[in-house]
């Protein structure tokens, strides 16, 4: 599953080819579900605000992580986007969306645009050396993986404040967090 930054960066790979304003002939769908049906705000959008963001967290009893994987809260974040937009905003995955203070609801939405700017500025991520995995349109792999601050860094340091990054499951995803800089709810 293409997340926010994997998009984008193939979106300006055709726009270089000079797809724009081409006309399209065939079109190889790979997955028959890629899911358009309630698409949630583009977080990167000028619309998507911290009042935004607060607005589809508010009164929600769901923890955070699959809500924000949940395309219809926030399109484009996925596993990977999700646990490095948490560790940056200090928030535990499994707070309830509803219990975020303002301060930390703005945090949460700075820390989900810095993520996925990066991201997309270096070409988004690309994990193993499968063919299914993510390319660019000009076959290059994206380097975000190095930039990866909690993401399947299970034992490395928290590159904040040192202690080991630990690997829980949350909602059937595996997730990626410090126990320092992300307490857990009471
Ligand atoms: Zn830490």
């Amino acid at each position: 599953m293409p997340e926010l930054p994997e998009v984008e960066t193939v979106v300006r790979g055709l726009r270089a080819a000079g797809a724009v304003g081409a006309r399209i002939r065939q079109v190889d769908v790979r997955w028959p579900r890629t899911l358009l049906a309630r698409l949630g705000p583009e977080p990167l959008a000028a619309a998507f605000t911290a009042a935004a963001l607060r607005a589809r967290l508010a009164g929600r009893r769901r923890m955070l992580k699959p809500l924000l994987l949940d395309q219809s809260t926030v399109a484009g974040l996925g596993n990977i986007y999700v646990d490095e937009a948490l560790w940056r905003a200090r928030l535990h995955p499994c707070r309830q969306a509803g219990t975020l203070a303002p301060a930390e609801t703005a945090r949460l939405h700075a820390a989900i645009r810095k993520v996925l700017r990066e991201a997309v500025d270096i070409g988004g991520t690309s994990l193993g050396d499968g063919r299914a995995n993510f390319y660019s349109v000009a076959g290059r792999r994206g380097r975000h993986a190095d930039n990866l601050r909690v993401f399947r860094r299970t034992g490395a340091p928290c590159p904040r404040c040192g202690r080991p990054v630990v690997r829980i499951v949350v909602g059937q995803r595996g997730t990626h967090l410090c126990p320092r800089c992300q307490p857990p709810p009471e």
